[in-house]
């Protein structure tokens, strides 16, 4: 991994000087801050953007959350595997400013590296509700405490009902980074804690098909071309960009889906505090996503989101 990484701190010190932020894009960002905004009632969907793949849906009394990760990391710790866990601070400070409920129905995790999965067991601690995943997911998610019964254990094809929303998992990839997948593997039991960051392991990858308030949402972190997502005609695809349009993987993404409007996601330096705020990632390169929406007419309307806005979906 550190063979992997130090090219990748390289990228990040060149991009420091060059690094723009989202307010160059004033014309596609969507939401207002989200302790300004009303929730939604049953009939509607609002969805607010966490930070690196991190999202809250929230229809009436239907509150989920997707890979929510504020207890960040630096790439310092990454590259010497340090131990870390979740901070109260910092998961207070998300709960705030994303104006999370107090209580909320599911959390689902995309796949179980750090920057998915890390905050998932305390935040359940502290907001109820039940954990769909992998194997791998669930395993971590019960070696740090999550009650066995609010497990769920999840592969393609599984539908959940959780509150309002109906849940399908759908297949997924895990993008490649540098050329490879970091940090693969899987853990059939619980691993023994605290985990390095090295040992939030992959699991197997896991995108998502949301129905909620009259929406439906597909959510994923990334994938590899070849392998477009199998959701069609949604309202709303949140499509894993951490590499730009690598091998065309998110035109390709994008065409399969036909979406009303699409958000990609995962574009954020994530190595940066939470409090810092939306820098994009040396590694990401909106404005290439931009230009293919425009040049090759993709369908649905692209779309930006702040940390901690919400967006009413229309
Ligand atoms: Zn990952």
């Amino acid at each position: 991994m550190t063979r992997l990484l130090l090219p990748l701190a390289g990228v990040a010190i060149f991009a420091t000087s060059c690094s723009h932020r989202l307010n160059s894009y004033e014309d596609l960002l969507h939401g207002d801050p989200a302790t300004l905004a009303q929730r939604a009632p049953a009939d509607e969907l609002a969805i607010t953007y966490l930070g690196v793949n991190g999202y809250l849906l929230q229809s009436g009394d239907t509150a989920i959350l997707v890979d929510p990760f504020f207890s960040r990391v630096s790439m310092r710790d990454v590259v010497f595997k340090a131990e870390a866990g979740s901070r109260p601070e910092d998961l207070a400070y998300g709960i705030t400013e994303g104006a999370i409920p107090h209580q909320v129905d599911a959390f689902l995790i995309t796949h179980s590296h750090f920057d998915h999965a890390l905050d998932v067991p305390a935040l359940q601690k502290q907001l109820g509700g039940v954990v769909i995943a992998s194997e791998t997911g669930v395993a971590i998610c019960e070696a740090l405490g999550t009650p066995r019964g609010r497990l769920r254990r999840s592969r393609p094809g599984d539908v959940h009902q959780v509150g309002g929303a109906t849940i399908r998992v759908l297949a997924a990839h895990h993008d490649l980074v540098l050329g490879k997948v970091p940090f693969q593997g899987c853990y059939e039991k619980p691993p023994a804690t605290p985990l390095r960051l090295d040992q939030w392991l992959l699991g197997t990858p896991l995108a998502y098909v949301i129905e909620i308030g009259g929406k439906r949402v597909y959510l994923e972190s990334g994938g590899v071309a070849g392998h477009p997502p199998a959701a069609k005609d949604v309202d709303l695809a949140i499509v894993g960009a951490a590499p730009g349009d690598r091998d065309g993987r998110y035109e390709e993404a994008v065409r399969a889906m036909n979406p009303r409007f699409v958000l990609p996601s995962h574009q954020d330096w994530f190595f940066n505090p939470v409090r810092s705020g939306f820098h994009f990632s040396p590694l990401a390169n909106f404005p290439e996503i931009r230009a293919i929406h425009t040049v090759n007419e993709l369908p649905g309307r692209l779309l930006l989101m702040d940390y901690f806005h919400a967006w009413r979906v229309p």
